[in-house]
């Protein structure tokens, strides 16, 4: 399935809850605030990321995008909004 990651530099608080929750997709960058691996596009304010996924990739991207007590990052599953 094709996941589409938003994640808002901008709003992002840089508590590592994401990193805690996914680690092999998001990184802690040296201005403090979260990364998505293999991401060129690391300081605009707001981007996103599309690859396709399994299962167990994207339930771990969404543990991540829950965790996130600011919503800084957002997911869509094949075009349609899941948090
Ligand atoms: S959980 Fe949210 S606020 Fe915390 S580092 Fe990740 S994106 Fe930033």
């Amino acid at each position: 399935m094709k996941v589409r990651i938003e994640y808002e530099h901008d709003v992002c608080v840089g508590t590592n809850a994401c990193m805690a929750a996914d680690p092999q997709h998001f990184e802690l960058l040296e201005d403090g605030k979260a990364h998505i691996i293999g991401s060129a596009q690391a300081r605009p304010e707001k981007w996103s990321w599309e690859s396709d996924m399994d299962e167990n990739a994207l339930k771990t991207i969404l543990a991540a995008a829950e965790a996130c007590p600011v919503n800084a990052i957002h997911v869509f599953v094949d075009g349609v909004k899941k948090i």
